[in-house]
Formats: structure tokens, C-alpha cells, sequence
């Protein structure tokens, strides 16, 4: 068979599949679900063997000690996780210590504010609500602009990205989920263990021994998200070196293409990097609750702001396949904003948002 090159078009099988798995009510072997219908993650995952309605991996996969199994994942698997993650403080105590003596150029502060927006949107739109939710249909050029901009921002691989996140959407804040604040011990010291798991331990730990291809069926059968997922590496080496390249033209010097470098690259991956795990570690923990979403996810205004719209986190959980995750007039959602403006120059289409009659049905 030709494998699909553009899962993500309206009118696809693959598609079709989604929207039927999306809107499954809980029945047998179905896609499990929350006690209250609600589909917790968005698109095709795994189905449970037996036919039960499992709310943990264990019972859905036949894990070991009443858990998920999981391998470990290798001295040179780690050894990228510490320096991905490590580089980018390095870089950011560098800048510091040089805007400290020299100040900063305009140029080196424009590549962080533009490298955050475009990577950023590449992770909120692209590998969030588009690649995991499917919260809305485009064409093949923007499926892969997304993906690579997701990439760049060197959260892993698309592919990887979407399954931990399904995971968690499907045992939200249960022992399974990879990466909730909850369960660490009571207490301030139980607190702070769980937001350092949701924010970065979570990130070093095992992964499922069954992989992450269980829960993304869908984007494994295309060939493009095959391929740029396959080329990972790169898109991480070109988010370093395009602002390099541009800083070195503008100032025309390779001490100013190096610090494009520093500024568009490590620094604005640090940021990204630690905008996304707040909305995993503090909008589970601290926020408005309006919604009824069986779990511990939150709204909280500054990551709603800042994390261009992922921080309204009680909506996205309550309605995970909502393209818009601002769902109050003042709650801004600049993810949301850009898709339905691609939707009026038929970029977009499908764009996914809840009726009144669902949003009333959930509120708190
Ligand atoms: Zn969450
Ligand atoms: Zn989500």
C-alpha cells in the first residue's frame, strides 16, 4: 500500500479514522475514556487487547507489578536527553554573563523573539493540535513547515512528542500518565518532587517497553512525518544555524553570527523549552478549574499569555480536540488566533471548536 503522505487533509481515510476514534463513546475495546464520555486524547491510539475500559497501562498492555513495563533507554539515548536539555541553561548563564559586559544587539534580541514565535507555534499548533488532536485539516506544505519548526524547537522527535502526549491526555494524572505533578508525596516537599517530575524528570526516565508507535498509528503511516521525524538531527542543527546565518549577515561580523547563535538558538530553545513543561508541571497544579475534566489540569492567565494559548490547560482537557483553547473572549490564544486567520485564506480548514450546549455541559 502507498503509504499516505497527507494524513492530516480533510477527506483522508486516515482522517476519517481519527474523527470516528475522537468521537468513540466508551464501549468494548473502544479507545478509553473518562467516566464522562469525553474521548481524553484525539486521535487513533492503541486499542486495549482484552476489550476492558482500562484507566491504566497495565490493564490496557499486561504490564508487570500493576504498571506499564518499560525499557531502559540507553547511556547514548541519555547522554542527548542531558545535553539537549543541559546546553540550552549553559547558553542562557553564557548570555547572561555577556550581556552583563557588552549589551545586547537589536538583532541578537529580534532572532529570540522570532525564534520563540516560530518554533513555539511549531510545537502549539503543529505537534500539539494539529499532529496530536487533530483539531483542525491543512495541506501537506503546512503539515511539514510545522513539523520541522516543532522539531527545531528540540522537544524530540514528532512522532515520539505525540505519543507521550496522547499517553497523557488518556491516563491524565493517573499513575501512567508520563508526566503529572500528582502522586509524590503530600506536603510542600510532595508538591516541589511533583513539579520537577512534571516540569524535567519525566524526561529522563524510561520510556514503555511496548513504544510510543502504539499510540500514533495515524502519523506512522505517512511518509513525510515518517521522514522529517527520521531527520530530526538536522531540524535541531538548522534551529542553530539559521540564526546564525542571519546575525552574521546583519552584523557582519562572525562574533555577531555567533551570538545569533546564542541568542536564537540556545537561548531561545531554553526558553521554549521551559514555557512547554510549565504547562505541564504549573497548569496542572495552579489555576482556575471551570470545567469538569477528571483530572488536575488548570487555566493559568500567565502561561495562558505566554504560552501562546496551551495555558488555558482545564479547557484543552475538557475539549482536547478544540482548536481553540482560549474559550473565553479575554482568554488570548495566539495558537488559535493563527489557525482560524490560515482558515480564512483556505490554508486551514476543519477548524474544530465546541458548541455552546458542550461547553455548558462540563462547566463546574
Ligand atoms: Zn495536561
Ligand atoms: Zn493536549
Amino acid at each position: 500500500m502507498v503509504p499516505n503522505d497527507n494524513v492530516i487533509s480533510a477527506g483522508s481515510a486516515m482522517r476519517q479514522r481519527a474523527i470516528e476514534l475522537i468521537e468513540a463513546k466508551p464501549s468494548h475495546g473502544a479507545v478509553p475514556t473518562h467516566t464522562n464520555g469525553e474521548s481524553t486524547a484525539s486521535a487513533p491510539r492503541a486499542v486495549a487487547p482484552s476489550g476492558a475500559k482500562p484507566r491504566t497501562a497495565e490493564r490496557a498492555y499486561g504490564g508487570v507489578d500493576g504498571h506499564l513495563r518499560e525499557h531502559t533507554i540507553s547511556g547514548v539515548e541519555r547522554l542527548a536527553v542531558v545535553v539537549a536539555v543541559g546546553l540550552p541553561v549553559l547558553g542562557v548563564l553564557a548570555a547572561i554573563v555577556l550581556t552583563w559586559g557588552w549589551g545586547v544587539q537589536p538583532v541578537h534580541i529580534a532572532l529570540l523573539v522570532g525564534g520563540y514565535l516560530a518554533t513555539g507555534l511549531g510545537i502549539t499548533i503543529g505537534y500539539h493540535r494539529l499532529f496530536t488532536h487533530k483539531s483542525f485539516s491543512t495541506g501537506p506544505v503546512i503539515t511539514a513547515l510545522l513539523a520541522i519548526l516543532g522539531s527545531m524547537a528540540t522537544e524530540g522527535r514528532v512522532i515520539r512528542w505525540v505519543g507521550t502526549h496522547r499517553m497523557h491526555h488518556q491516563f491524565s494524572d493517573d499513575h501512567d500518565d508520563p508526566h503529572s505533578p500528582t502522586h509524590h508525596g503530600g506536603g510542600a516537599l510532595g508538591v516541589l518532587k511533583g513539579l520537577w517530575f512534571a516540569h524535567m524528570g519525566w524526561i529522563f526516565k524510561s520510556d514503555p517497553a511496548e513504544g510510543f508507535e502504539r499510540y500514533t498509528p495515524d502519523l506512522s503511516k505517512s511518509r513525510l512525518l515518517r521522514t522529517i521525524d527520521r531527520l530530526f538531527p538536522l531540524w535541531v542543527a538548522l534551529g542553530l544555524v539559521i540564526p546564525g546565518l542571519i546575525a552574521w549577515a546583519v552584523t557582519g561580523t562572525v562574533v555577531g553570527g555567533l551570538l545569533g547563535v546564542l541568542w536564537g538558538g540556545l537561548v531561545r530553545t531554553f526558553v521554549v523549552h521551559h514555557v512547554t513543561w510549565s504547562i505541564n508541571s504549573v497548569c496542572h497544579v495552579w489555576g482556575a478549574r471551570p470545567y469538569d475534566s477528571h483530572d488536575e489540569s488548570r487555566n493559568n492567565v500567565l502561561f495562558g499569555f505566554v504560552g501562546m494559548g496551551e495555558g488555558w490547560h482545564n479547557n484543552h482537557h475538557a475539549f482536547p480536540t478544540s482548536a481553540r483553547h482560549g474559550l473565553e473572549w479575554w482568554q488570548f490564544d495566539l495558537s488559535y488566533v493563527i489557525i482560524k486567520g490560515l482558515s480564512y485564506v483556505g490554508l486551514t480548514w476543519d477548524v474544530r471548536t465546541p458548541g455552546q450546549e458542550r461547553l455548558d455541559s462540563k462547566r463546574t
